[in-house]
Parts: structure tokens; C-alpha cells; sequence
């Protein structure tokens, strides 16, 4: 438990320059609305994630402000750019003078009231620094920074130690911080996987006594805090953080459910499903695509449903990726994901399976696999499937060759033939249209025909040969 210091540590820093032109732009808005709130006499500090990211020499995303203005004196400061986002929490984001898509936070020193809905406090109160810190998750978010000269870094809860010995601590009691507030716990695990830190032992405890009560927090902050966790450097570590304080049985049962499911040895040498699934999380790439690291995560969920053996005695689990892509589906529509994701994480998912075939497939079906928006993702989640199990990446190479060496044009031509054409030829308007087209434009894609008028040709003949025919191939 962290203790409340009667005077806090002072640690001279030095602010970066900030080459990257957006931190940089952020931090120089952020500086001019700290120094305004200053010279209308009252307290700022920089707070928050940005002063963790510059005492760890990271480059911080936003920079936060906490102030002793109230709200309205914050409004009044910057007419007309100020936004009281959460009147009840003091907190008014400012638009930049310049940039005005760039928005920075200016929170007002408060205390918080009681937590009656394991959210949110019911009222707060307006304060001073010294106890707004103790609102705050962690020591190593607890930290204020005076950008004065010398800039200094203000703690009052051990969070530079922390950050020394790399650690996330709850400030305060870990039971009453995650029992007000159930989110914290998730916050717990994404920011030990961001920032590579070891969970304290109290806190870890308390987070392990409290993990049931995770099914209570909002559904989009479990997803925005999954999806934070499984895109960290370290993916692995946040399944298995996540799996030890049983967060994943209760959030993502179906991802629970891959331990202990066996899979063939000669195919996966590796182990059972959750053991593979680990692995690639492992081999994805860095920085992690949020649609990629759910496709790995979820591309199996659908094996232990699917789960036989054969005549043979050999392991089986046919139809998984189509049951897994419908679980994914039905998971990801709990936790919120807009349609577009689903759509992605699901593709890759059903077809995942359908790679292996690649060798024998002709030249139309490699096109439109080419051609689909998820190809690439799809791609990848390929590689790091074999990286989990055999390691075998023929046809990884082999279709990578095959997609670099067509272009664009060729992978998805414009059809030489549109519905327009097959109607002036008397087919009357109706599925079959479709089917012609669907089939001229496989040929296409095969190099069958060298122009329009070669399509053409075929068009006039299939209909010719026989209106109700199925189209056969040109000679
Ligand atoms: P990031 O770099 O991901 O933005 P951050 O530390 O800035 O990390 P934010 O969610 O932006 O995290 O919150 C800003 C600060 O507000 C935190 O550093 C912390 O001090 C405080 N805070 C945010 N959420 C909570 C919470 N649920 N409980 C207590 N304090 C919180
Ligand atoms: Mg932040």
C-alpha cells in the first residue's frame, strides 16, 4: 500500500524537444494553456501518462494538465475553444489556437466522492494537487510535472521508484482502488504490458480477489482495454497476465475454453490450441494491427466445439473456421466492435484455413483472394499460424510471390463484360445475369479472353448454343 509523503519528491527533468512535429505541436498548445492558467494565478502541472512517458524517456500521446481553476474560470480563459466535457468531474478539454483538432485536457484538482456504481465517483470535490493525486490508478500515473525552470517532476506517492524498479502499484489500498472502480483492474494489466512493468504483488492480489467483478465494466472499455493489452509490445504476457487472474475466462470464455484442447502432434508439435494461439501472438508483428491480433487470438475458438477423432483415431475439427468465424462474430458484437471489424476479423478467420490450398487453386480464385480488402491481414495471420505450429512457410512464399508479381490492374481488372451487355442479348433480367457475368468474369481473371470483343464473342455464343444452358468455356 502507498503511503501519503507530507512532502513530496522533487526530481529535476529534462523536457525533450519533441522532433515528431504532432507530440510536438500537442506539447506547445499543452505549454501555452499550463502558462495562461498560471499567469492568471493559478496552479498547473502537467499530469498523468505524459509525465510517466518523459520520466521513462518515452514519447508521451497527449499531454493532460491539472489545475486549481474550476471549470468555468478554465472556460472563461479560452473562449470560445473550451468544452466542459464532464461537468461533474471538472474536466474541460481545450482546442488548439492553432491546430484546433488537437485537444488537451484540463482537469481541475478534485477529490472523489464515494463509488456507488464501480465506475464513476458519485460527486467530487474541488481540491488541492496534493490530494488529486490520490485519485489517480497508479504511482507511476500519479506523477505531476512543474515545467518551470528547472522543470521538475512533483511525487507524492513513490511513482518515480516505481518507475525505477518498473512497477505498477495502485495508489492507495489495490482492494478499494479496483472494488470504486473495476476498469482500473484491466488498466492494471494494459499498462504493465505497454510499459513492460511487474504488477505488485498487493495489487496483483487484490486485482485476483476482485477479477469477477470485470463483468460488470462497460463493454466498450473492455474492448478499447483488450484491444490496448493484445496490441502491447508484449501480447503473450497480457494473455497469459489475463489468464491468470481468470479476466480471460470471464471476458473471453471462448479463448479460455483453446486450454487443454489437444490438437494432432503432427501438426501441431506445439501443444494444445491456447499453447499455439500464445506462440503466435508471440510472432506477430511489431507495431501489433488491432485486426490482426484479434483474428490470431480468435482464429481457433471454433476447435473445441468442432472436436473429433476419425476412424484413424486422429484428431479432427472440421467446419471450425466457419463455427469459429460465426463465435467471433457473436463475441465481437458483445464487446461493441463496429460492423466494419467484425467484418474483417471474421473473413480472416472463415477462410484462414483455405491458404493451405493455395498450390492447387487457379489463377481466377488466387486473383479473388488477391483482391479481398482483408488479403494482406489475412496473409499474415497465415505466417504467424505456421510460425506457431511447423514453421513450414512454402506457401506463405509462394503466395507472396504470386501477389508481388501482378499488379493491381491484374489482381482486380474492370469486367470486360457488365450486365448492360448480356441483357441486350435477350437474357432477361434475373439471377442468371449474375451467373454469366460471375462466370465471364472468372475467365477474365484466367486470361481467357484478350479483349472486350473476344468476351463479347463468348457472350454471344453461350447464349446462342442454348439460352438455358450453363456456359461452358471458350474453345
Ligand atoms: P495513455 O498513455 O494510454 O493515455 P494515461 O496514463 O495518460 O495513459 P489516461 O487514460 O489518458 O491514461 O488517463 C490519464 C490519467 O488519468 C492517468 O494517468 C491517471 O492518472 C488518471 N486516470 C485515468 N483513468 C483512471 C481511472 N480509471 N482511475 C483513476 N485514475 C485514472
Ligand atoms: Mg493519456
Amino acid at each position: 500500500m502507498t503511503s501519503l509523503t507530507e512532502q513530496p519528491v522533487f526530481r529535476a527533468v529534462q523536457i525533450p524537444e519533441f522532433q515528431d512535429s504532432t507530440t510536438g505541436n500537442r506539447f506547445r498548445q499543452a505549454e501555452s494553456i499550463l502558462q495562461k492558467l498560471r499567469q492568471t494565478g493559478h496552479e498547473a502541472y502537467f499530469c498523468g501518462g505524459c509525465v510517466r512517458d518523459i520520466a521513462m524517456g518515452r514519447l508521451p500521446k497527449d499531454f493532460d494538465i491539472a489545475t486549481s481553476a474550476l471549470p468555468e474560470q478554465v472556460e472563461a480563459l479560452f473562449p470560445g475553444r473550451a468544452d466542459l466535457v464532464g461537468k461533474s468531474f471538472g474536466v474541460v478539454v481545450v482546442r488548439g489556437e492553432h491546430h484546433s483538432h488537437l485537444h488537451t485536457e484540463v482537469a481541475t484538482f478534485r477529490r472523489d466522492g464515494p463509488y456507488l456504481d464501480g465506475r464513476r465517483p458519485s460527486s467530487v470535490q474541488f481540491t488541492s494537487a496534493r490530494e488529486d493525486v490520490h485519485r489517480r490508478d497508479f504511482t507511476v500515473n500519479a506523477l505531476f510535472l512543474d515545467p518551470g525552470s528547472p522543470s521538475q517532476i512533483i511525487d507524492w506517492v513513490g511513482g518515480l521508484e516505481d518507475i525505477t524498479s518498473r512497477i505498477i502499484r495502485c495508489v492507495g489500498n489495490p482492494h478499494t482502488r479496483f472494488q470504486e472502480d473495476k476498469l482500473r483492474m484491466l488498466r492494471a494489466v494494459r499498462f504493465a504490458v505497454q510499459l513492460g512493468f511487474t504488477i505488485h504483488a498487493d495489487t496483483w492480489n487484490a486485482l485476483c480477489q476482485l477479477s469477477p467483478d470485470v463483468t460488470t465494466i462497460a463493454p466498450e472499455r473492455v474492448r478499447d482495454e483488450l484491444t490496448k493489452c493484445f496490441t502491447s509490445p508484449d501480447p503473450a504476457r497480457a494473455l497469459d497476465l489475463l489468464h491468470d487472474s481468470r479476466i480471460l475466462h470471464l471476458l473471453l470464455p471462448e479463448v479460455a475454453a483453446l486450454e487443454g484442447c489437444q490438437q494432432p502432434p503432427q501438426f501441431h508439435p506445439e501443444g494444445d490450441v491456447y499453447t499455439h494461439v500464445r506462440l503466435m501472438l508471440q510472432h506477430m508483428p511489431q507495431p501489433a494491427h488491432p485486426i490482426l491480433a484479434w483474428a490470431i487470438l480468435l482464429h481457433d475458438i471454433g476447435k473445441p466445439c468442432t472436436f473429433s477423432t476419425d476412424s484413424s483415431g486422429r484428431i479432427r475439427f472440421n467446419g471450425h473456421e466457419i463455427v469459429g468465424a460465426e463465435m467471433a462474430e457473436r463475441l465481437l458484437t458483445r464487446l461493441r466492435f463496429s460492423n466494419a471489424d467484425i467484418e474483417a476479423i471474421s473473413t480472416c478467420i472463415r477462410l484462414h484455413m483455405s491458404f493451405k490450398d493455395a498450390p492447387q487453386m487457379r489463377q481466377a480464385t488466387l486473383k479473388k483472394m488477391f483482391a479481398r480488402p482483408t488479403f494482406l491481414t489475412e496473409l499474415e495471420l497465415h505466417r504467424v499460424d505456421c510460425l506457431g505450429c511447423h514453421g513450414d512457410l512454402t506457401i506463405h512464399e509462394y503466395l507472396t510471390k504470386k501477389f508481388t508479381d501482378l499488379s493491381r490492374e491484374e489482381i482486380r481488372p474492370a469486367p470486360l463484360l457488365r450486365g448492360k451487355d448480356v441483357l441486350q442479348l435477350g437474357i432477361p433480367p434475373g439471377p442468371r445475369v449474375g451467373e454469366i457475368l460471375d462466370r465471364a468474369y472468372d475467365l477474365q481473371l484466367e486470361n481467357a479472353f484478350p479483349d472486350r470483343e473476344a468476351a463479347f464473342a463468348w457472350l454471344r455464343k453461350q447464349i446462342q448454343a442454348n439460352l438455358e444452358d450453363t456456359p461452358t468455356h471458350p474453345a
